[in-house]
């Protein structure tokens, strides 16, 4: 069996949609190829503002409306792909009718926030494929819509469920079991359920990469595709280079390190489970799904061979220094790791000194700010905001000098193969 993913903004229109059934017809075998679908273009940040205790921001239209917002685009697709189809329109109705009451049932309170989160925020992966399943039927394609809640099942650690293997293995090989007939299995990415009760739960953002490399390990999947807007894994963001290079073979270890260096193109967690199970994982175009895209899989090195960049912005530099010039030692450390965990921080970078530990950490205002009056409490601490944080894989002199292009070095760590440098941004 095969596994494709498609994340929002390949199901983000209607034309984006038939596209996607293109692609899906043309990879059907004999047997049913699984589809994991993420919500629609933007939709998962538009509900986000709709889970009872968000705080709003000022910009944001009233929840009423962000609740027309969303009826409209999805009956708005719908309507285009299948003009007055009152099946689909009323499978349509009733989810947000199901939406409305599950918001009304939930309590604002924030000890509740990332249950509510979970609940309302699932309904954007439930909407998507409904209506995807419900085209590719109508278009003569047979598949079955697959609630994925009862398939990936999770603890109850709403907004970042950690996954129940054993119980997921079972739950998938019990409901494929009666799936085989049909061409396709749609399901939700990003979704998941608690295995007695059933709770929703979710995977945290970006989840769906997540959701298929789940249940390609459970299925022992022969590959797992993930359709893109880029041509494949490509050696820097085009936001930032001119002239990136289509990275073709890349070794599993190779994805781990870059996802966790923060290469946007996978989600982190994704790679472990099939790298277990040796399946090959592929990105590929969805604008252009006759290229060949990029592979993962047991290769030694990445071909071609060049070099990669991550570059990383919004990040302060933290100098802690104790107050009593003492050195910083190992109690210390255990004090500033325990603020940062209980603060739910990362940390991206990190290097000490006898004098000070230095810390290079994502500049979310509110964290950065109650992790500073912490520290400040019982260390110096000294800060530089605005910068940008580099991950070069496979550096050369030449092409550091040509990243930092005169800017000056704040924090610098080097290895073997990786070279990381902290510099204002450009
Ligand atoms: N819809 C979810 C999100 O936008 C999951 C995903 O797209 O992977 O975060
Ligand atoms: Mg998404």
């Amino acid at each position: 069996m095969k596994v494709f993913k498609f994340g929002g903004a390949s199901v983000n229109s209607a034309d984006a949609v038939r596209n996607m059934a293109q692609i899906v017809r043309k990879h059907i075998e004999s047997e049913p190829l699984v589809v994991v679908v993420s919500a629609m273009g933007k939709t998962t940040n538009l509900l986000e503002k709709l889970v009872p205790g968000t705080l709003p921001h000022p910009s944001d239209p009233a929840p009423e409306a962000l609740r027309t917002q969303l009826e409209d685009y999805h009956l708005g697709i719908a309507n285009a792909l299948i003009p007055s189809d009152m099946a689909l329109t009323g499978k349509i109705h009733s989810l947000l009718d199901r939406l409305d009451t599950v918001r009304q049932s939930l309590n604002p309170s924030h000890h509740a926030y990332n249950y509510n989160y979970d609940q309302v925020v699932s309904f954007g992966e439930l909407l998507s494929t409904t209506i995807i399943a419900h085209y590719l039927n109508h278009h003569g394609i047979s598949t079955l819509w697959q609630d994925a809640r009862q398939l990936i099942r999770t603890d109850s650690h709403f907004r970042e469920g950690r996954v129940d293997w054993q119980a997921t293995e079972e739950a998938v090989q019990a409901q494929m079991a009666g799936s085989m007939n049909y061409s396709v299995i749609v399901t939700q990415g990003f979704i998941a359920g608690t295995p007695v009760a059933g709770t929703t739960t979710t995977l945290g953002r970006e989840g769906s990469d997540y959701s298929a490399a789940i249940l390609a390990y459970c299925l022992g999947a022969e590959s797992v595709t993930i359709w893109k807007d880029v041509p494949g894994f490509l050696n820097a963001d085009p936001k930032y280079f001119d002239n990136t290079v289509k990275i073709s073979q890349i070794p599993y270890s190779e994805a781990i390190e870059l996802a966790y260096y923060g290469a946007s193109v996978i989600h982190p967690k994704t790679v472990k489970p099939i790298q277990n199970k040796h399946i090959p994982l592929y990105i590929r175009s969805f604008i252009t799904p006759e290229s060949d895209g990029s592979s993962i899989g047991n290769y030694h090195t990445i071909s071609p061979s060049t070099p990669l960049y991550i570059f990383r912005n919004n990040q302060i530099l933290l100098s802690i220094m104790p107050r009593d010039y003492s050195f910083i030692a190992e109690e210390n450390l255990q004090v500033i790791f325990g603020v940062l965990n209980e603060l739910g921080i990362r940390v991206n970078l990190m290097q000490n000194s006898a004098l000070s530990f230095s810390i290079c950490v994502d500049d979310n205002p509110q964290r950065t700010g109650l992790l500073i009056e912490r520290l400040t409490a019982m260390f110096h601490v000294r800060y530089n905001k605005d910068l940008q944080l580099v991950t070069i894989r496979y550096y050369t002199q030449e092409v550091i000098d040509s990243i930092v292009a005169g800017r000056p070095v704040l924090l610098e760590q080097r290895s073997r193969l990786t070279e990381q440098l902290v510099v204002p941004v450009e």
